[in-house]
Formats: structure tokens, sequence, C-alpha cells
């Protein structure tokens, strides 16, 4: 019989380090297990920036989850001393009745969050360097900002570790089983048991939990970064990070970074994977065309040569909204999947909620849209 532990992580990305971070931080005796070695560019926390923003156009009530987040965000970087959130401002560009800007506006109304409305001529005042249709509304959510995706990973495994938690790296799960309470999972080199399963395994969710058949699409998505002609770009310079609802679809974009350029990717479409998540992708070319096409219309200072381009996986539910539940018949085995591309932000808040859950706890607020019961046929 292998090691025995109270809650066992499968899967220590973007989730499953914040995750551990959590279980160790309240004395559970924690072991975390992934096939390879976080922070690492197969999955879905890899490419350097995430948006982090409050005003949720989506669906409303993500915000109290965001006010966490927030707070847990703040609460790591206070602990590791090392600043994670950037907090640059956001920019929410597009129609005044398309899905973004009156998304935004009913989630600030609604949770009273602090957000300032202009005019695209007054926003091409403000924020030199940036365009788009004259009729087109802009908000800005000065709250809003990116966080370093790979640091974060980085940093909640190293605080894990430092709590306690055992941390298995290069070791897949080949398989898991609950009975009468008690988890048993196998990995490539051994046996391990557990009171209580955390299942974050990104896109390779569909395979960690076959038997289950969640409706998950996992979507290929591509980043790129340019230069700009200008310093107006650069974040030291104020140029915040930015979204757009567009007639080709949606667009997201940060600062320029001195370490990099600018990155800027093409939130909507992409290539449905097929076969098993291996993290390859290749090039494509249409993808990278509208990009360039929405930086032409939109960012008129960019110079059109990508320096780099990254690949990355989008792990999609048919609402796109996350998974956070419990099995049914496993109520010791917590899952959180299908992120939707929009996650990572989250990762402090569902880490804490995959530890309470799992130590038979309610999380912070109400997670009843993310349950596994709205995708059972109704009666
Ligand atoms: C291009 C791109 C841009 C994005 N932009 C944003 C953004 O701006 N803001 C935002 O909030 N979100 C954004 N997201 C979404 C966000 O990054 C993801 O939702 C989040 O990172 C997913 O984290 P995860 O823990 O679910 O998956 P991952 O971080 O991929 O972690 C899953 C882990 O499980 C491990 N694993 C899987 N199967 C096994 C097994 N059998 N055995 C052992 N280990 C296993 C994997 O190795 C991996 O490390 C973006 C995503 C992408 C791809």
């Amino acid at each position: 019989m292998g090691a025995s532990f109270d809650t066992i992580v499968i899967g220590l990305g973007g989730v499953g380090s914040a995750a551990a971070y959590a279980l160790a931080s309240q004395n559970v005796r924690t072991l975390g297990i992934d096939r390879f070695n976080p922070p690492h560019a197969r999955g879905s926390s890899h490419g350097e920036t995430r948006i982090i923003r409050k005003a949720y156009f989506e669906h409303p009530s993500y915000v109290p989850l965001l006010l966490r987040a927030y707070e847990l965000w703040q609460q790591i970087e206070c602990v590791a001393e090392q600043k994670l959130f950037h907090r640059t401002g956001l920019l929410e560009i597009g129609p005044s009745d398309g899905i973004v800007v009156p998304g935004v506006l009913s989630s600030a109304a609604l949770h009273g969050l602090d957000i300032e409305t202009m005019s695209m001529s007054e926003a091409r005042r403000r924020f030199p360097g940036i365009d788009g249709d004259a009729s087109w509304r802009v908000l800005l959510e000065r709250d809003a900002g990116y966080l370093n995706v790979e640091e974060c990973v980085a940093t909640y495994l190293k605080h894990a570790r430092l709590k306690g938690a055992e941390l298995k790296t290069d070791e897949l799960v080949v398989d898991w089983q609950s009975r009468h309470g008690t988890v048993v999972v196998r990995t490539d080199k051994t046996v391990y048991h557990a009171r209580s399963l955390v299942v974050a395994a990104g896109p390779w969710a569909s395979e960690t939990l076959s038997r289950y058949q969640l409706p998950l699409r996992v979507v290929r998505k591509h980043l790129y970064w340019y230069q700009g002609r200008t310093p107006g770009y650069r974040q030291d310079q104020g140029f915040p990070c930015y979204f757009y609802e567009t007639p080709h679809g949606y667009f997201y974009g940060f600062p320029e970074l001195d370490r990099s350029g600018a990155k800027v990717a093409r939130h909507s479409g992409g290539d449905v994977a097929q076969g098993p998540v291996d993290g390859l992708h290749p090039a494509d070319a249409d993808d990278r065309n509208l990009v360039e096409i929405f930086l032409k219309q939109n960012m008129p200072d960019m110079i059109l040569e990508c320096c780099q381009t990254r690949g990355c996986y989008y792990t999609m539910t048919p609402d796109e909204n996350f998974i956070v539940d419990c099995l049914p018949d496993a109520p010791n085995v917590t899952v959180i999947a299908g992120l939707s591309g929009h996650g990572f932000k989250f990762t402090s808040v569902l880490g804490e909620i995959a530890a309470l859950l799992s130590t038979g706890y309610h999380p912070p607020c109400s997670i009843d849209f993310l349950s596994l019961r709205r995708f059972e046929p109704s009666p």
C-alpha cells in the first residue's frame, strides 16, 4: 500500500497549485501530482500574462468570486513578497448594444464597481495609439490589469511546499477510484490513498474524468507579440490592457513589456483539438491574419512583424461557465474544469474553494451557477 494523505490534487497548473497551497495552509496533509513540471507550456497556464478584471460581462455572479480572488492574490503577494498583479487598468471597447459594454456596465451597477465611460475620440486622446469605430463606447476599469501567469503558478507551488505539501512532478495519474470515502490514485510510479481528491487537470479533464463524459471541448489558441512604432504602447507610458468586441470577434492585449513586446490574441474562435492533448500548436495563418487586421484597424502604431508566438488551450463548456462541483457519486471528489478561456484570474479563489469543498466546508460565495447539474437533461 502506497503513502496516505488527507487530500490529493491531480494537476498542479493554475488551479491545482493554488489548491495545494490552500490545503497545505490549513494543515491538510496534501499530495499534489503533475504529469509535467509546472509551470510548463503544455497546458493552459503559460504565455507570460493573464488579464484580471472585476466587472464581469460574462455573468455578474462571478463578481463575488472575483472580489475574493483579488484578496487572495494580495495575500499570496504578501506571503511571497513578490508582485504578481500589475494594476495597469483595462479598456473594454465595443458597440453599446453589444455583449461586452452592456455586460460590464450591468455587472458594475449591480456590484457598485467603478467604471469610467468615454467616447472613442476621448479614448484616442487619452491613450494615443488606440483606435476603433467612432460609434463604439469605451469603458475604463482602473482596478484591473494582468497577472504574471507562470510566476503565479511557481509562487503557489513554492509556498505549498513550504507549508508542507508533498508535490510530485513528471508523474502521470493513470487511474483513480473513490470507494467508501477513500480515494485510490494510481500513477505510472505508484499508488496513493487519501480521504478526498481535487481534479484540476485543465485540458486533460475529459481524460482524467472519462467515465463522467463531461461536456468539454478543447480548443487551440494562439498568442502573438508585436512591438510599437512609438513608445505609446509601453506599460511605463501608462498604456493599459484592452479587450475589444469587434464584428470579427473578441480581441485582447497587453501593454508592451520591456522583455518581450506587446502580447495580443483573439479570444473568440480557435480550432477544436482532435485526439490527445499534446501541447503542440501548429501555426494558424487565418488566426494570425485576423489578429493583424485587428491591429491595423485598432492599434495603428503597432509594427506588424510578429516577434514571437505561443500556443495554449481553452477548455470550453457549452455555456462557457466553469465547472466547480463535487461529483454526484463521490462527494469527496472536487472537480474544477472547463474554465473556458477566462479562468486564470480566479485560480486563487478556486484553489480556496477546492480546499474548502474537499475538507467538508462551504465556499465563501455561491457557486450554484457552476454546478454539474446544469448539464443534466431537464425532466
Ligand atoms: C491563450 C490563453 C489566454 C488566456 N487568457 C486569460 C486571461 O487573460 N485571463 C484569464 O483569467 N484567463 C485566461 N485564460 C484561461 C486560463 O489561463 C485558464 O483557464 C487556466 O490557466 C486553466 O488552469 P488549469 O489549472 O485548469 O489548467 P492547467 O494550468 O493546464 O493545469 C492542468 C495541469 O494538470 C496536469 N495534468 C493533467 N492531467 C494529468 C494527469 N493525468 N496526471 C498528472 N497531471 C495531470 C497538467 O500537466 C497541468 O499542469 C487564457 C488561456 C489561454 C490558453
